[in-house]
Order: structure tokens, then C-alpha cells, then sequence
């Protein structure tokens, strides 16, 4: 028997060497190889006859081998084979590929997938088709009569599982299919229940043990179209187990942190006139309402943990300021925590210009300052003179002490998804039972479609600006080809010359630093020197030591610098409102959202801005779309949406390392509304033992959900 825990080196015909490959893939064990699952799915139940094929459809085709040969034309090397059933006829051909020579022995069947078309001559072929040669003695090589007919008996006769192979080939479709089935054979009859049956009932789910089964060897009548889109039965009953289980997890951690004991701030007149006091403009609505929200929860004794969500330019900055008032009129200190040191020291320039005036004590810890330095501005935090510390997020990783923390502000910029949240957070409340939990206060610059905001931040509540400040006109986003340059750069001239400033913008991506960033340092030496020798050009990347980077930065926003050449270090945050121009090289090699983030640094103040998007080369297809969205809108949520999209949803949290969870069988687009469901149903649970639902069947609930945890995610603490 295996058990699902059981590692799949000792599942039979697997073994140390083969379960090193699949580790690569992510399947360690027995559950992780059953919930593998088929990417498509082909019907060989009925196998077309090759009359009945139509041009332009996808097909299946099962059919004898009948001869094969290597036709070299001028331009490539062409392989043709013919399949045949009794008489009808279907030939294959496959472009420059020499290497399936001697693949196919007549009179062997063959499983043919691909898209029917029609030659010069009117008729049908296949081209390029996958195929799966089924009439082959079995692959590793044992003549067991018994075994191949088995084994055959699941190639055809019915709905055939297609798994992404694995080692590069090494393990075939087939190869999967086999070991999958021979997994599924030896399972326990009893496989273990994570769901509560009053959950499983009211949402029609099927048990654990059928639903693996079906997933990988459906029914003979099940509906291709489900399957292929992941709605059977099959498919909802796993992906709600993986998303059930993370949302039981998010929901007894927002419970538990809710029930800590906390800080209840004081909110009276003083603070209030306090924070009246610095405000530098009059706040917008958004932002108003969402000074209350922060407020009411400070209030509270419970702790803060919250969401500002805005897109950029939207001015949450003030925001985390008037925050930061009310802990500090309070008596508390506060963190500000930036994910980069040039934005950690923006932060820092305007803090001072907005808080210092009031009195406020303002230090800034990077890693960057003299170790003499860090700790003389250590010591004052841990005196509690220093009262808002702004620094970058090796703030909390390296241990700073605080003499009376209250406040934990992280500007985390999409950079943080909520596994990694967990784990900081755990780091700031060792040892604190005296001073109560601080608050937390979350802001990102990623609008996140708000059902997966909902479900993946579910451990925090969330606000929202909506609105920008007044007085934007909104950016004017334009693309040309770099053949434009020349023209590019006369309008860059004329904008500087009407007393603007301009950013100019390079990829260099760290695969290929080194040969970027020397093309980035060209064009930064042509820009200064031949095309605007009369003006003042800058240039930030991330090799500069910080000192010389502040120092430019600052130039630029004194208006010292009329120019700043960069590279993305720019991409976040940075505030100059009298920047009016951006242009983009190679804007096809920037994701969505940075270009969004980008596009964010101009358009800060009362004049028109231009985002000026070149291309050079060719443009993929996803590029082109990338870059219309940008022409197309300005609208963050729009923007995010599609980019959501493009990427799928691991690249667009950040990978794993973003502490994003891994699913196994789920889909965040895909899989919305069962998120949704799965996260309604956790709450029901834990609200606890009712008519429906006993204690037990809770405990055993939540004893699955911190084994997935500690397997999965890679950590204990939930629960
Ligand atoms: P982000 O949300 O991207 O962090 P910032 O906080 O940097 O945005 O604000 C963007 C710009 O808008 C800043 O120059 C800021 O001073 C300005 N700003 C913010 N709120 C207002 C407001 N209510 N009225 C006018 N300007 C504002
Ligand atoms: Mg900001």
C-alpha cells in the first residue's frame, strides 16, 4: 500500500535516480505525483476515421504506420509519414526533423494529435502532429505479455490523460500514465477526508479517492470541453481541496492576529491637530477615507493589519505620514520600510521635509551607511529618540531594536506576497508581550484584480485610493520605432527648453548586466555629449555606490539635472514633479507592470506628460500587447488585469521566493469563484461547531490544512 506522504522513490518502477527528475518538476511524493494532472486530454474512445476529418479542426487519429522517409527540399529537411486506416490514407509531415528517421515500423498503430489542413492539392494532412507510437514493445524493454497489455489498454479504447513530460523527454506522457495508474492501483480504499462532509455536501463535492482516480482516467462519456478546461467534477473536487485548505490557513492566522493584544491609540484633539498641521495640500476624498479606515483600526486594541492598495501617483505617502503621527503623538516609534535604498532615502527626504518642521526625530538605517554610523543611529532607536525610522526592509531581517515600537509601515511595492508577510511579521513580535503587537500598515503599488486581493491578502483588510490628486492631466503614451530617434529627441529638447525635465530610460536586466549596462552607459556618453552637449545629463544605475546615486538623484530633483539616463532603478517611487517626459528604449523587453510603475514616474505635477515608448527589433506577440494596454490606458487595474493574464498569475505575484504559494492543481485566474467559495467556506468553519458541523470534524479540518502548510508552503505557523 502506499500511503500519499510516502516518497515516490518507492513507488514500484520509480527508484532514487528517477525521483531525482521528477523533484525537479516538484513531485516528492505520492500526493505530489497524484495530483500531477494531465495538461490535456485526447478521446480515443472513438478514434476519428480519417474520412471525417475537416480542415482547420484539431484531431485524434489512431491509424497503422504505413511507410516513412526523409525528403531533403532546398530549403529544409522534410519528414513525411503515411498512416493508414484499411484504405483511407492520412499523411504526417514534421519540418527539419531528421531525428525521426527509423521512428516509425510499419504496421505499428500510431496516436496522431494535431491540426488537420489541406495541401496544395486538396488533400487532408497532418502537420507537425504530436504522436505516440502505441504499437511498440513497452519502453523498458521487459517482455512481460501481461504488462504490455495493460499497458496498451490505456493508450487506447478510451479518454487518453496527456502529461507534460519530464527530463528532458526521459519520462513520456506514457511513461506517466503507467506509474500514475500503478500509483492509483496501490492506494489505501480509505484515503483521508480533508473536507468536512457538511462542506462537501452543500457544494456537491465528489470523495478524494474518485476524484484522483476520474482526474487521471475519466469516464468514457465525460465532456471533453470539462475536462480541457479543468470543470469536472474530478478537477473541482481537488483544485477546492488545494484552495480550501489556503484559505483555512489565511483565516485562522487573521483570526489568531486578530486576537492579539494590540495597541489602542489614543485619537484626540492634539494628534488630530497634529496631523492638520503638516499636511502640505488639501486631501482627496480617497484619501481622507482612508486616513478614517487607518484611524478607526489604531483605535482598536486589536492590531492593525492592513492593505493600501493605490495605484501610483495616487499619494499614499501622506498617508503613512498622518499614520505615522498618530503612533508617534502617541508616544510610540514607527518603521517605515521601503523594498530599495532609493526609495528608503526618498522617503527620508520627505519625511524631513514634511515631518522635521513639526519636530519629528527622523533617522535613516541602510545597509549602506559606515558601520560606526549604523550603530550610533541603532543606539538611538533603541533609546526611543529616534521616533520614525525609515530604512529598507533588511530593517526587520537584521535585528534592530526599538525601544516602543507601534507602527510598522512596509511600502512594499508587489515585492512581498503574503507567505513571506507571515514570516517578517513573525520576526517583529518576538518579545513584546509588554508593549502590545504594532500595527501594520501594508502599502502596494499593484492594483490586484480585488477578488484575488480579497482572497491572497485575505489575512488583511484592505483600503483602497481610488482617485488621484487634482490638477493631472493625464499622460499622453505614444510608441515609434527607434528609426524615430532623431525625431524623439527633439521633442525631449523642447520640453527641457520650456523648463521641463526628462527621464530616459534603458533595460538592463541582470541575465545580461554586464554587455547592458556598457550599451546603456553608450547611449548615456551620445545623449551628454553629441546630441545634448548644452545640457545638463545624469546618469543612475545600480552599480553606482549609493553615495553617488543620491547625489545625482538629488541633482535631478533640484532641477541641477535636466536629464536622467537610468535604468530601472527609477522604476519605484521616485517623486519629481517637474519631470514631464519619459522615454522607454526597448520598451518590448519591460513586463506590464513595470512599464505601468515606469510610466508612474512622470505625470506627478500640473503639465502635460508624454511617456515616448521605442521599439527596436522585432516585437513578440505579447510584447505588442504590452505595449497597446500602455497606449491604451492609464488605468492601473486595467493594466494589472491584463498583465494578470499574460503572465499567469506566478510571475505576476513574484515566484515562489515572493513568498507566493505554489499550487498544485489551482489556477488564480481560472479558478476565481471556487477561491471564493473556498474562502467563504473556511470562515464557516472556523466560526466553530454548529447543528451542521462538530468540533472534531474542525480539529481534523485544521490538522490537514497545517500538514499542507508545513509541506507546501514551508511553514508552521499557521495554527
Ligand atoms: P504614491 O501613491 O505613488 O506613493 P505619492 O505619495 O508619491 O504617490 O504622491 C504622488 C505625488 O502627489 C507627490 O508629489 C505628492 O506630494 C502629491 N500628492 C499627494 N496627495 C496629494 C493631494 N491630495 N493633493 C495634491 N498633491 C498630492
Ligand atoms: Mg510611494
Amino acid at each position: 500500500m502506499l500511503e500519499p506522504s510516502t516518497p515516490v522513490q518507492f513507488v514500484k518502477g520509480i527508484g532514487p535516480r528517477l525521483a531525482e527528475v521528477l523533484d525537479s518538476k516538484g513531485i516528492r511524493t505520492v500526493d505530489d505525483l497524484l495530483h500531477y494532472l494531465p495538461f490535456r486530454y485526447e478521446d480515443r474512445v472513438n478514434p476519428r476515421g480519417v474520412a471525417e476529418l475537416r480542415p482547420g479542426e484539431m484531431a485524434t487519429v489512431v491509424a497503422e504506420v504505413r511507410n516513412s522517409g526523409l525528403f531533403r527540399t532546398r530549403r529544409m529537411p522534410i519528414f513525411q509519414m503515411t498512416a493508414g486506416q484499411g484504405r483511407a490514407r492520412l499523411r504526417c509531415i514534421w519540418f527539419n526533423a531528421a531525428y525521426l528517421q527509423d521512428k516509425f515500423k510499419p504496421g505499428e498503430l500510431v496516436a496522431l494529435y494535431g491540426k488537420v489542413e489541406q495541401d496544395q492539392r486538396g488533400e487532408l494532412q497532418l502537420v507537425q502532429p504530436q504522436f505516440e507510437i502505441l504499437g511498440a514493445p513497452a519502453e523498458d524493454g521487459s517482455t512481460d505479455a501481461a504488462t504490455d497489455k495493460a499497458a496498451a489498454s490505456l493508450e487506447i479504447g478510451r479518454i487518453v490523460p496527456i502529461y507534460e513530460s519530464a527530463g528532458q523527454g526521459r519520462l513520456t506522457p506514457r511513461w506517466f500514465r503507467r506509474i500514475i495508474r500503478s500509483a492509483l492501483d496501490n492506494l489505501p480504499a480509505d484515503l483521508p477526508e480533508p473536507i468536512p462532509s457538511p462542506v462537501r455536501k452543500r457544494l456537491g463535492l465528489i470523495p478524494a479517492r474518485e476524484a484522483l482516480w476520474k482526474v487521471h482516467w475519466p469516464d468514457a462519456g465525460e465532456s471533453l470541453k470539462d475536462l480541457q478546461e479543468a470543470r469536472t467534477p474530478a478537477h473541482v473536487r481537488l483544485i477546492f481541496e488545494e484552495l480550501f485548505l489556503l484559505e483555512l490557513g489565511l483565516e485562522l492566522k487573521r483570526r489568531q492576529q486578530k486576537a492579539q493584544t494590540g495597541i489602542a491609540f489614543a485619537l484626540h484633539d492634539a494628534v488630530r491637530a497634529a496631523i492638520k498641521k503638516i499636511l502640505p495640500f488639501h486631501p482627496t476624498a480617497a484619501q481622507k477615507r482612508v486616513l478614517k479606515e487607518i484611524a478607526g483600526d489604531m483605535e482598536k486594541i486589536s492590531p492593525m493589519r492592513r492593505l493600501l492598495q493605490g495605484d501610483v501617483g495616487s499619494g499614499k505617502t501622506i498617508v503613512a505620514f498622518e499614520a505615522a503621527i498618530i503612533a508617534i503623538e502617541n508616544g510610540y516609534q514607527v518603521a517605515l520600510m521601503a523594498p530599495t535604498e532609493i526609495l528608503a532615502q526618498q522617503h527620508y527626504f520627505s519625511a524631513r521635509r514634511i515631518l522635521e518642521n513639526a519636530g519629528y526625530r527622523i533617522v535613516l538605517l541602510t545597509g549602506s551607511l559606515e558601520e560606526d554610523r549604523k550603530r550610533e543611529i541603532r543606539r538611538h532607536i533603541a533609546q526611543g529618540n529616534a521616533q520614525l525610522v525609515i530604512g529598507t526592509h533588511a530593517l526587520i531581517e537584521q535585528k534592530v531594536e526599538f525601544a516602543k515600537l507601534g507602527l510598522v509601515v512596509v511600502d512594499e511595492q508587489h515585492r512581498f506576497g503574503v507567505l513571506q508577510r507571515f514570516k517578517l511579521m513573525k520576526k517583529t513580535s518576538d518579545e513584546r508581550e509588554t508593549i502590545g503587537e504594532p500595527d501594520l500598515l501594508v502599502m502596494t503599488a499593484t492594483p490586484i484584480p480585488r477578488t484575488l486581493a480579497l482572497t491572497l491578502y485575505g489575512d488583511l483588510d484592505i483600503s483602497i485610493l481610488d482617485e488621484l490628486p487634482p490638477g493631472r492631466t493625464p499622460i499622453v503614451t505614444r510608441r515609434v520605432g527607434d528609426e524615430q530617434s532623431d525625431k524623439v529627441w527633439e521633442f525631449v529638447g523642447k520640453q527641457v527648453a520650456a523648463g521641463h525635465q526628462a527621464y530616459v530610460v534603458y533595460p538592463v536586466i541582470e541575465e545580461n548586466e554586464e554587455t547592458e549596462l556598457k550599451a546603456a552607459l553608450k547611449m548615456y556618453k551620445e545623449l551628454n555629449s553629441k546630441i545634448f552637449p548644452d545640457l545638463k545629463v545624469g546618469l543612475l544605475h545600480g552599480r553606482l555606490d549609493s553615495d553617488l546615486k543620491d547625489t545625482v538623484m538629488r541633482m535631478f530633483q533640484k532641477g541641477e539635472l535636466q536629464i536622467l539616463v537610468s535604468t530601472t532603478v527609477i522604476e519605484v517611487g521616485v517623486d519629481v514633479p517637474n519631470a514631464t517626459v519619459m522615454v522607454i528604449e526597448h520598451a518590448e523587453r519591460f513586463g506590464l507592470a513595470q512599464l505601468h510603475q515606469l510610466r508612474g514616474r512622470i505625470g506627478r505635477g500640473a503639465a502635460k506628460s508624454y511617456c515616448i515608448l521605442m521599439t527596436g527589433g522585432k516585437v513578440s506577440e505579447d510584447g505588442e500587447r504590452r505595449l497597446d494596454a500602455m497606449v491604451r490606458t492609464n488605468d492601473g487595474f486595467q493594466i494589472a488585469e491584463l498583465d494578470l493574464e499574460l503572465r499567469g498569475p506566478g510571475e505576476f505575484f513574484g515566484t515562489r521566493q515572493a513568498g507566493m504559494p505554489n499550487f498544485q492543481v489551482a489556477n488564480l485566474i481560472r479558478d476565481r469563484q471556487l477561491l471564493e467559495a473556498a474562502k467563504r467556506e473556511a470562515a464557516a468553519v472556523l466560526a466553530g461547531p454548529n447543528r451542521e458541523i462538530s468540533q472534531a470534524e474542525i480539529d481534523h479540518a485544521l490538522r490537514h490544512m497545517r500538514t499542507r502548510w508545513q509541506r507546501t508552503y514551508g511553514l508552521v505557523e499557521a495554527g
